[in-house]
């Protein structure tokens, strides 16, 4: 249903940053990586290829459909020359099929030596955008170590839109150290001035992937650096809940009343422009992937790539090119549920309740606890069916149910 394809290369690293990312040298310039990534990055996708069509058969066929999706990630996909942007498109449309009208979208940093050109992005046949705005407050963009300004954020989204891309969507974050109320209503009504038609809002993450054992040799992460986690600790404690919570609020008053529809619950978007790609995550889609540290799931397992440039390079490069190092794991039935119960109710859509409200299901006394806690509320799906989804109160407190369902 949907492929993503990991860029993991930044002109710097933000301090808060856990994604698999590489900076500095080794995104641009003489000792740039990018040249032989892309090719790396070309080799695991004719490997992942063969495997689909050893499996299912010709791409955009009735047992293996096209892509509805495809989402360059990162990182900063957008330092990428237009050029291999077009090349690894159109080969992922030769071995997996893009679909007619799919979402393809790829992520921009704002600043100008960044965002790469918006107009040669949707010649190579990217239609959507998602920018790392973040804030909308120059001092806050320092504090976080972006290299943008609010003025950037604009041009880019203005860039965007004279370059024909028809869908542009930024991500914010709250819960940030420094940001006042009025700061983050300041950004709001920034980026709605802009005319972007989608929201993605994150409340700030500090976790430590060093500690939670995801950066050895076949793990997703990146080991943190000492300098990012002691800003990580500095910024934590100052951190609060009940701001933060006063912060989703604001963003679900004035997003919604702007005529954004809270489809997930972080994101926001006006009618039609939801995130395809994500909603094939949260439905539990099957998804394909490719570079270092994505993730993949077929339905029965899922997969991912160890995080590390050097040895995912060296495994696809060569005339034998081997997939890279990672690791993979069976989801079994419980978890499976479970799965598929916590992610719809991420959604507005909610969870349909006819088999997690079966006395048998594990999950039932746990959805019962929180309707009873006014976390959730019941509601008559599209077709008369029951459903319960998240109230505003229950995505302020959605870890605390999630957490008891998994
Ligand atoms: S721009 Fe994004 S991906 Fe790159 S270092 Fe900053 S947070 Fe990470």
């Amino acid at each position: 249903m949907a492929l993503y394809l990991h860029v993991p290369f930044c002109v710097s690293l933000c301090p808060y940053c856990d994604f698999v990312v590489v900076a500095g040298a080794a995104a641009r310039g003489p000792a740039s990586r990018v040249g032989p990534f892309v090719e790396a990055l070309a080799a695991e996708l004719q490997l992942r290829a063969d495997a689909l069509d050893a499996a299912f058969g010709a791409p955009s066929s009735a047992s293996r459909p096209a892509l509805a999706s495809v989402y360059l990630g990162g990182g900063t996909p957008s330092l990428l020359p237009p050029d291999d942007v077009a090349r690894l498109l159109a080969l992922v449309d030769a071995r997996f099929g893009i679909g007619a009208g799919a979402e393809v979208t790829l992520e921009a940093n704002p600043g100008p030596d960044e965002r790469g050109d918006a107009w040669a992005l949707g010649q190579a046949g990217v239609n959507r955008l998602s920018l790392g705005a973040q804030a909308m407050d120059a001092a806050l963009l320092r504090r976080l170590g972006r290299r943008h300004t609010p003025d950037d954020v604009a041009d880019a989204v203005a860039g965007a839109r004279a370059g024909g891309i028809a869908s542009v969507s930024v991500d914010l974050l709250y819960d940030v150290p420094g940001q006042t109320l009025e700061s983050w209503a300041d950004t709001l009504d920034a980026v709605l001035g802009l005319g972007v038609d989608h929201v993605s809002a994150y409340a700030l993450t500090l976790d430590d992937p060093d500690a939670e054992g995801l950066t050895g040799p076949l793990g997703d992460h990146l080991p943190t650096r000492a300098g990012a986690r002691r800003w990580r600790q500095a910024a934590a404690r100052e951190q609060d809940d009940d701001r933060a919570a006063d912060q989703y609020r604001l963003a679900s008053a004035r997003l919604g009343a702007a005529g954004f529809r809270g489809y997930e619950i972080s994101n926001w978007a006006r009618p039609g422009y939801e995130s395809r790609h994500n909603l094939a995550y949260w439905r539990r889609l099957p998804h394909e992937a490719a570079g270092p540290g994505a993730h993949a799931f077929d339905g029965a397992v899922r997969r991912w790539n160890a995080a590390r440039l050097d040895r995912y390079v060296a495994a696809l490069s060569g005339t034998m090119p081997t997939l890279p190092p990672g690791g993979a794991e069976p989801v079994d039935a419980r978890t499976a549920a479970a799965e598929a119960a916590i992610l719809a109710l991420r959604l507005d859509t909610g969870l349909a309740l006819t088999d997690a409200s079966d006395p048998s299901s594990p999950l039932a006394p746990h959805l019962e606890w929180a309707l009873g806690s006014g976390l959730l509320e019941a509601f008559a799906g599209d077709r008369g069916e029951s459903r319960v989804r998240l109230t505003t109160d229950g995505r302020l407190l959605s870890n605390e149910l999630l957490a008891r369902l998994v």
